[in-house]
């Protein structure tokens, strides 16, 4: 059997066929901006699935389910999605009128979710985890997650679990896009590290670091830039890099305290460069969580499961109707 994941971001639509060993067999992908009503998406995302399922030479009775991944809150009692606001997407009753375009038989096997749900189910199928108690954290724009207790998601009374990036580690600091201050993305996602690196950068009159030298400009530092400058051993990209560890280790210490899963998994782009700060967060983690005496402490890795974080998305969203 096969399974179609859909991912719909703020920039592209992925859709993927996904065969029983997790391996996408087909591929297609939507702008998002050329659907913005969201009559116009459904449409495109029901011609796509199909288009994709007769590329790839399967038939739609060989689908075990449609998932699709919205990033936002996915109602599952109403199939509605009651908020995205990369999508600008309010109250829409996204499911039913995506099973309605899909007609028999998909309509019958489609599911949806929120997207970092989804990922994190894709990580925990795929990466065959035994552990029931597990929590992934992804460090990108923002900061998602999704958290798995006793084997099943966490999606709170309206389905809006799981914001680790909402969570405030300093009320007193500046605004986040949420309303609030100090929120953990603001401080620990991918973005604010090259933010706080572009900010150093600029303190540094001189022009000395390596910063400038891989970079030119500052609006041209990304995360790859700046790791590179990290395993040059560069000293200003050093200390931004000790002081972003400080961030991420107080929100996941945050985390780990509420909920002491066994597996703590990180995952998004930056973790790719995990070697240069997972060591690091681990032991100021565990110098810093409540349960330090334990015998039993959160193990905090790397996702492993979907080798290419650009298929994550599909994958997961392929896995929702498990
Ligand atoms: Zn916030």
């Amino acid at each position: 059997m096969y399974r179609i994941g859909v991912d719909v971001g703020g920039t592209n639509i992925a859709i993927g066929v996904v065969d029983d060993s997790y391996s996408i067999i087909g591929k297609r992908s939507i702008k998002t901006s050329q659907v913005p009503e969201i009559g116009q998406m459904i449409e495109a995302i029901a011609s796509g699935v199909k288009e994709l399922i007769s590329e790839t030479g399967i038939s739609e009775s060989d689908v075990a389910c449609v998932g699709v991944g919205v990033p936002g809150t996915a109602e599952l009692d109403t199939g509605k999605v009651m908020y995205a606001n990369n999508l600008g997407f309010e109250d829409e009753p996204f499911l039913p009128r995506l099973k309605e375009a899909l007609g028999e038989p998909l309509c019958e096997k489609t599911y949806f979710d929120n997207d970092a749900n989804a990922a994190a189910i894709g990580e925990y199928v795929t990466g065959g985890y035994t552990e029931k108690n597990f929590m992934m954290v992804t460090l990108g724009t923002g900061i998602g997650g999704g958290i798995i207790i006793d084997g099943k998601l966490i999606r709170g009374v309206n389905y809006a679990a799981a914001e680790f990036g909402h969570m405030s580690i300093n009320i007193d600091d500046k605004g986040c896009n949420c309303g609030r201050r100090g929120c953990f993305e603001t401080y620990a996602s991918a973005a604010a590290l090259v933010e706080q690196a572009v900010d150093s950068m600029e303190k540094d009159v001189d022009k000395k670091s390596l910063l400038w030298k891989n970079c030119g400009k500052v609006s041209d530092l990304d995360g790859e830039k700046f790791f590179e400058a990290v395993k040059e051993k560069d000293e200003l990209a050093l200390k931004v890099l000790s002081q972003y560890e400080i961030y991420l280790a107080e929100g996941l210490t945050n985390l780990i305290n509420i909920l002491q899963p066994e597996v703590l998994v990180l995952s998004g782009g930056i973790t790719r460069a995990a070697e240069y700060y997972l060591d690091d967060v681990r032991s100021m983690v565990l110098e810093k969580v409540y349960s330090r005496s334990s015998k039993k402490n959160t193990r905090i890795e790397v996702a492993h499961g979907i080798k290419d974080a650009g298929d994550v998305g599909i994958i997961g969203a392929a896995l929702l109707g498990e």
